[in-house]
């Protein structure tokens, strides 16, 4: 990794180098041993910097800078994740490039590109941590919802006093987020009775037209002015075409920003039945992150932030988004400030890249902010 003080710029040149390394090792969620890979560079650069690490269960890795168990002072907890959402075999049709001042690829924004960044920023701090010391997560499965990984996440913020998320500013803004909203989902399993269609279709009772009414009803529950939206992503049903269908299956996207939608909602999927009552119903899902509100914590942490920016030369909005991170579940117990990676443009999307001209800036800030939090 290259060096960099706070008289010298980032090294531009190494960050790209050190990103292409993560990068070109496709890391899919459910690949752990790709995901192990990734984390092995990381954690060489954990080492370098001199970093007690170790592996928790599940596969996610904590490495500690500066850290006293017994010191008086919390450390600041920092987040990242080595997973992508892309399958092996993404490079050969996305391959990394350069053109002009974007640098392309699957994986670069969200977020092996704010892993980089943060590790020069670990650098340039020169073995003065934060006061407390820094706890850097490496998990493996934030794009699957975190399942192995929460727990470790909440307890670590349980022992730290502020968290900070290395996910990408919001795209073409480059704004911090300092809120998100909470993520769900549900499963309905319908079933009913299977008849032929043309012979006997009164002695069916189709699970298919119960679902549908369901998508209705469902979707019908959504308050965008409150943040709450309800969307009905996939669905599966029926067995032949002249056959009265005795099984459907619904997947319900759920996004709240308070708690309190969020059982408002749920509350309505578990009580809702089929007009028809030969058919039954079976619900299973729920809340999965919790919203991630704005607290006053946060918001002096972004304010903070900004003003390092605005010293830096450049203003640094923020927003409340609708994606879920790791950081909804450290904001209910810190204050949590969200979107310190790589700026840029294109998550989960065919155009994903990094905004070279842009990269130095963040990263000056986040050094600063290590330094000064
Ligand atoms: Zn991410």
């Amino acid at each position: 990794m290259g060096g960099m003080s706070e008289s010298t710029l980032p090294d531009l040149k190494a960050m790209q180098a050190d990103l292409h390394t993560l990068a070109s090792i496709e890391s899919p969620s459910g690949d752990p041993v790709a995901i192990q890979r990734v984390m092995d560079v990381v954690e060489g650069w954990a080492r370098d910097l001199g970093a007690e690490t170790h592996a928790l269960g599940g596969g996610t890795r904590v490495f500690r800078f500066g850290v006293h168990p017994a010191g008086s002072e919390q450390p600041v907890l920092i987040l990242t994740h080595a997973d992508t959402v892309w399958p092996h075999g993404t490079l050969d049709s996305m391959p990394l490039r350069v053109d002009g001042e974007r640098l392309y690829g699957p994986g670069t924004y969200d977020m092996k590109a704010g892993i980089v960044g943060l590790f020069h920023a670990l650098r340039a701090l020169r073995g003065e941590w934060p006061r407390g010391g820094a706890v850097v997560l490496l998990s493996p499965d934030e794009e699957i919802g975190s399942l192995s990984s929460r727990v470790h996440i909440e307890q670590a913020a349980h022992a730290a006093r502020v968290a900070l998320v290395v996910e990408p500013p919001v795209a073409d803004t480059h704004a911090l987020k300092t809120g998100r909203k909470g993520t769900g989902d549900f499963c309905l399993t319908f079933t009913g009775v299977a008849s032929h269609a043309g012979n006997k279709p009164e002695e069916g009772a189709s699970a298919i037209t119960a679902a549908a009414q369901a998508i209705l009803d469902l979707q019908a529950l959504a308050r965008p002015a409150e943040g709450t939206t309800v969307s009905v992503g996939l669905i599966q049903g029926g067995s032949a075409v002249n056959v009265i269908p005795a099984h459907c299956t619904l997947h319900v996207d759920l996004r709240v920003s308070t708690l309190a939608e969020a059982e408002r909602v749920a509350a309505a999927v578990r009580a809702w039945t089929p007009r028809d009552p030969r058919v039954t119903v079976q619900v299973v899902g729920g809340l999965n992150r919790p919203p991630f509100e704005q607290s006053p914590g946060t918001l002096a942490l972004y304010e903070q932030a900004r003003g390092i920016a605005l010293d830096l030369g450049f203003d640094l909005p923020s927003a409340v988004v609708g994606g879920g991170s790791d950081g909804n579940f450290t904001a209910p117990i810190i204050p949590t400030l969200d979107g310190l990676g790589a700026p840029g443009d294109g998550a989960h999307a065919a155009h994903e890249h990094v905004r070279l001209d842009r990269w130095s800036d963040h990263v000056r800030l986040l050094t600063r902010l290590l330094r000064e939090v």
